[in-house]
């Protein structure tokens, strides 16, 4: 098997702003992974926050390529995956969105391999696919307007809390819809009483859950929320891979599983499973990233509740082709593999560290 990667800067439609900072661009590496005449696409999403960038994805993926290439088998199989994937995991601690990479590009290509769609050989029934949600960075009451408009075809708005003035945001946004909101506190709320009277509040604004209220180690406080909040409490930044479930699981309602985050669909896929044996919600999310790493999520998605995977809709230069959405949800094809087409004339205008490729 050959592992090939290149480094790409996502451009977001709008700079985003939270409670960690601005930003315009997002870190990607694209991956394809070619076997006996077949390509299976990955991609490696790094948000600044979990200490990936170019150069520890290309370092680990160049390691990766290795284990890869003495890979000697004709088809792939649920088992072979697992193998390949604790090798890779093997390599080096972290490097979980390069890890990832590799996972949804060995998925890709096994169900091109078996002609089967990905989410039907992940045991999902498409009819259980729930609604996407549109996010929304902290802005001024006239940007936030002017966003919502391009969300129109979602139904759920998401919106990132943690601002000096939350209430206000969730006013202005009650103002322009009625749509039901998903709020991301995203570890900015650090004071757990005045937290749950906010969340009493933002339930009667038709808020429907929290996600990770508290700084990411403040367990106590999430735990001492989610016995006592009246929404559902979804750990995100405090839930990355499937080891931490034991640690999280008293402490939320649920669970906020990222592709990007626990090194792909073989790893995601038992994390969804073993949530949902200790009674967990669950949430599928996503970073910025390219409608690849959308797919590969959508595939998990009809086994969860909640559904964040927007991420491709927030770039300008994906260069996939777009899901398809209908009544606000993602719509799963009919295609092998991820179900996902690159469109290799994009692939060319795509930057690589500011300088056109
Ligand atoms: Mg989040």
């Amino acid at each position: 098997m050959n592992l090939h990667f290149k480094p790409v800067l996502l451009a977001l439609r709008h700079p985003f702003r939270l409670a960690t900072g601005m930003r315009t661009h997002t870190n990607a590496v694209l991956t394809e992974i070619h076997h006996n005449g077949q390509v299976g696409f990955g991609e490696a999403a790094m948000p600044p926050y979990y200490g990936e960038n170019h150069d520890t994805a290309t370092a680990f993926l160049a390691r990766a390529r290795d284990v890869l290439q003495h890979v000697r088998t004709e088809t792939l199989d649920l088992e072979t995956i697992s193998r390949i994937m604790a090798e890779i995991d093997a390599i080096a601690p972290g490097n979980n969105a390069a890890k990832a990479s590799v996972d949804i590009a060995l998925h890709d290509l096994w169900g091109k391999q078996t002609g089967q769609p990905l989410w039907r050989m992940r045991g999902a029934d498409a009819a259980n696919m729930p609604a996407t949600t549109f996010t929304l960075g902290i802005d001024t009451p006239e940007v936030l307007r002017e966003k919502l408009k391009e969300g129109d075809a979602f139904n759920i708005i998401k919106v990132k809390l943690g601002a000096e003035d939350d209430r206000s945001i969730i006013r202005t946004l009650r103002e322009v819809t009625d749509k039901p909101i998903y709020a991301d506190a995203n570890q900015g709320w650090h004071d757990r009483e005045a937290a749950l009277d906010l969340i009493f509040w933002l339930q009667e604004q038709g808020v429907q859950l929290i996600e990770q209220p508290v700084p990411k180690d403040h367990l106590d406080d999430a735990a001492w929320l989610t016995a006592r909040s009246p929404l559902p409490i979804i750990a995100d930044e405090s839930f990355q891979r499937l080891s931490d479930l034991p640690r999280v699981a008293d402490c939320f309602h649920g669970v906020n599983v990222k592709l990007m985050k626990c090194t792909g669909v073989h790893e995601g896929f038992r994390a969804i499973q073993q949530a949902r044996e200790r009674g967990l919600k669950l949430m599928i999310g996503c970073m910025t990233e390219t409608s690849c790493g959308i797919y590969a999520a959508s595939a998990l998605a009809p086994l969860c509740d909640f559904a964040d995977l927007d991420g491709c809709w927030l770039i300008s230069n994906n260069p996939f082709e777009m899901p398809m959405l209908e009544n606000g949800r993602i719509q799963l094809n009919e295609r092998s593999g991820l179900g996902v087409e690159l469109k290799v004339e994009k692939l060319k205008g795509l930057k690589v560290e500011g300088v056109e490729s």
